[in-house]
């Protein structure tokens, strides 16, 4: 680092500590699991040192932002760091905010089921508080362990039993937020108002591009009384999607329904013939309740094996298998690629979504895609691909390919090119093709809000 760019990071060090105390900054690299970025790592591409502060309440986050927002300085703020898309992946010179420290379950008030928390809070370890009472948020990323609230709202996540919970923008009752001049948002009244837009939820899936989430207002359930979950197998996806479009469209909110294709019911380990596809459903609520989904459910799958419990109770059993160490590990070889995508159509499009993006992304070997976060319009297609390559230029070519071909597919059919992991980076170039006119607000939204342009530089595609 030369003398001078040395010389600038220790007088903004020494600014920051005078706002959050010493020991609340220090330097390190910084990303999030994009994969991308960690095969950029394997190939020798060290992340630049970055300077970290952890506030410890509203007024230094406030402060924060205000000596960002004079001296323009680009500042993220940074949850957990599971994101996938690299939109928290700070470059030289820049500063990172880590909620950490904003750990508090402030309230859980078990009479009208509504949950005050801090945007540092660890999302398994609120469900755990949550669940000890009997209670539920019902968000269930396979990446909970590894989350925080502020995070999950600002990649507008969705999570496993989202069919019957809805995903985080549907929990969300009101926000506590600071904005890059300093202005400090509360959470306003609910549990619904007409008092104008719900402009807190442009903050939901901003990644960190128009202020900092602080705190959450939260919309929590009681646990189901029971459960009833089993498994079928059908003969190929059309039939699967069929017997889920059925299930929801019958008024049914099934805690969990997830359609396996061919391969990625082979890949899961399941015994079942060749080009058979598993479909893992449970209701839950009342027992009686549940038992009678269940049996309504078994009606419309009446084309199918049926599979009994077993399915069910071996996907609860490895519902969080896919984990952050997990994805590192594939991705420790030389030359190895891995990643998903997750895609959401109407009922109509999915059969030829499914085609065309699993032709695209099966260059390397495995193709696999399940189908979960169903609605009465359609679904969420989740694919995970993967290969290697004899180099790291060979990896990135065949990688990339994957990529354009399953934005390029969603895209021409009139599919969403992102369900529930965001922009970033990683979806930086086909952005503005799904939101059209709407980039224009989004980008005079951001101009408003943080005109200097020190929110994360690396939100919703970046700055334009
Ligand atoms: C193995 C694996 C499985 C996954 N499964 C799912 C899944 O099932 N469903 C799903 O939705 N996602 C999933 N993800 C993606 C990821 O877990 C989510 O994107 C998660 O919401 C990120 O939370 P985080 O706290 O780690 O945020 P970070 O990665 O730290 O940050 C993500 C973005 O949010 C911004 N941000 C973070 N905190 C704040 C804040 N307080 N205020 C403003 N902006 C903020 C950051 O600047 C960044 O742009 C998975 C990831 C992995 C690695």
């Amino acid at each position: 680092m030369s003398v001078q760019r040395s010389g600038i990071r220790a007088r903004m060090r020494a600014e920051l500590e005078k706002i959050v105390g010493a020991t609340a900054v220090d330097e390190r690299p910084v990303r999030d699991l994009w994969p991308l970025a960690i095969m950029d790592e394997r190939a020798g591409k060290a992340p630049p040192q970055i300077l970290v502060v952890r506030p410890t309440g509203r007024d230094q986050v406030a402060d924060v932002l205000r000596w960002a927002t004079s001296n323009h300085v680009a500042v993220t703020p940074m949850g957990a760091g599971s994101g996938v898309c690299g939109a928290l992946s700070p470059a030289a010179g820049e500063v990172v905010m880590d909620m950490g420290a904003f750990d508090r379950v402030l309230d859980i008030d078990e009479t009208n089921l509504i949950c005050r928390c801090e945007a540092g809070v660890n999302g398994f370890a609120l469900e755990q508080q949550l669940n000890a009472r009997g209670l539920t948020l019902g968000h269930y990323p396979s990446s909970l362990p590894g989350t925080t609230v502020g995070g999950l709202i600002a990649t507008r996540s969705s999570g496993q039993e989202s069919s019957r919970y809805g995903s985080i923008e549907d929990m969300l009752i009101g926000l506590a937020v600071v904005l890059p001049d300093g202005t400090f948002a509360a959470p306003r009244p609910g549990p619904r108002s007409a008092a104008g837009p719900a402009l807190h939820q442009l903050l939901v899936g901003s990644e960190g591009g128009l202020g900092v989430v602080i705190g959450a207002v939260l919309r929590i359930h009681r646990l189901p009384d029971s459960t009833a979950g089993g498994g079928y197998a059908f003969a190929d996806i059309r039939a699967g999607l069929e017997c889920m479009r059925a299930v929801m469209q019958a008024g049914i909110r099934p805690l969990v329904m997830r359609l396996y294709d061919a391969e990625d019911t082979a890949f899961n380990g399941s015994d079942l013939d060749s080009g058979e596809c598993m479909l893992v459903v449970a209701t839950a609520g009342l027992k009686d309740v549940a038992a009678a989904e269940a049996g309504a459910v078994e009606g419309f799958a009446a084309g199918a094996k049926k599979l009994g419990h077993e399915p069910w109770e071996r996907w609860q059993r490895h519902r969080f298998d896919l984990s952050a160490d997990r994805l590192k590990a594939f991705l420790e070889p030389a030359g190895a690629y891995l990643d998903t995508i997750e895609l959401a159509a109407p009922w109509t499009v999915l059969p030829d979504l499914h085609a065309k993006v699993k032709s695209a992304i099966a260059v390397g070997g495995l193709a696999l895609c399940h189908f979960s976060h169903a609605y009465e319009q359609g679904c969420c297609a989740y694919f995970t691909f993967g290969g290697s390559g004899d180099t790291e230029a060979e990896a990135r070519t065949a990688y990339g390919r994957a990529w354009e071909g399953a934005m390029t597919a969603a895209l021409e059919l009139g599919a969403t090119i992102t369900h529930h992991h965001g922009v970033g980076q990683a979806r930086a170039r086909w952005v503005a093709d799904e939101m059209g006119g709407w980039m224009q607000v989004w980008r005079a939204v951001k101009q408003g809000i943080d005109p200097e342009a020190v929110m994360n530089p690396r939100a919703v595609g970046g700055t334009p």
